[in-house]
């Protein structure tokens, strides 16, 4: 099976190499495509976002390299957009929607996957110390993914990042499976695709690619369509994919082969 990878990240946010590294690198694995989806600008700027003035310089570098790979690997421009973040995409060829920093009800921007120091201070600070309660915004907000146009949901189960082995939260407890249940029975009805990723089984972050088990085998019972990505943010980790992984996990949760997206759903422009 040859892959494709539509979930990466270059030197235009927090990735180590040029569009033009991680295309030669995709070309050599023998993809078939690469996406390229740097995180989107956000209102307060960090190592992690992009910037809005560099979305035209990323799209004309990909439509340069396009006739380069003719034939050999297809070249798309998309963005990892988080749902919180306003952003005239209609340039692009297709979105991820991904939550990275949800809202708390007092208005503060809370981060998901900077460190469980981080996300222990905004459950206590915003939270009450309810860690279900910032589970469920979390997730109550991911489930806006496709309200802007078809889109990839990114990493579904993000708020797991350091939860293995559940040492956080109970990931069968009825609030986290109301939460995360709630927002496929929301997403299963719109234009959207979810991503198996295994970024985080590279970095050794988790022993199983988002989104887990469970959840999968609910999107499968739910009809729910999906596609295979690494999330890398370096050629070295495009190197060591793990799509295998992500194509068995696929298969445990009852996807046949053949029922894999190829594409994410492009925007028409
Ligand atoms: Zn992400
Ligand atoms: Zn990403």
């Amino acid at each position: 099976m040859r892959f494709g990878d539509f979930h990466t990240h270059t030197v235009n946010s927090d990735g180590g190499n040029t569009i033009a590294e991680m295309a030669a690198a995709a070309e050599e694995l023998g993809f078939y495509a690469l996406g390229i989806t740097n995180h989107a600008p956000m209102p307060n700027e960090s190592h992690y976002t992009s910037r809005q003035e560099w979305l035209a310089g990323i799209i004309r570098e990909v439509e340069e390299l396009r006739p380069k790979y003719e034939g050999r690997l297809e070249l798309f421009a998309g963005i990892e957009l988080d749902i919180n973040t306003e952003l005239d995409v209609s340039a692009l060829d297709y979105i991820i929607e991904a939550n990275h920093f949800p809202i708390a009800p007092d208005g503060a921007r809370c981060v998901v996957d900077w460190g469980v120091d981080n996300v222990s201070k905004a459950v206590n600070e915003h939270f009450g110390g309810d860690i279900y309660s910032f589970i469920a915004r979390y997730f109550e907000e991911l489930s806006r993914a496709g309200d802007r146009g078809p889109a990839t949901v990114g990493h579904f189960d993000l708020i797991n990042i350091y939860n293995e082995d559940d040492c956080l939260f109970s990931t069968t407890d009825k609030r986290y499976l109301d939460a995360a249940f709630g927002a496929i029975d929301v997403l299963s009805k719109k234009d959207v695709i979810f991503e198996i990723n295994t970024g985080a089984l590279y970095r050794s972050q988790r022993t199983q690619p988002y989104p887990a088990l469970p959840l999968l085998k609910y999107m499968k019972e739910r009809g729910c369509r999906i596609i295979l990505d690494s999330d890398s943010h370096s050629v070295e980790m495009l190197k060591g994919h793990r799509m295998l992984d992500a194509l068995e996990h696929a298969k445990a949760a009852g996807y046949r082969e053949d029922e894999i997206e190829k594409y994410p759903l492009l925007r028409k422009k």
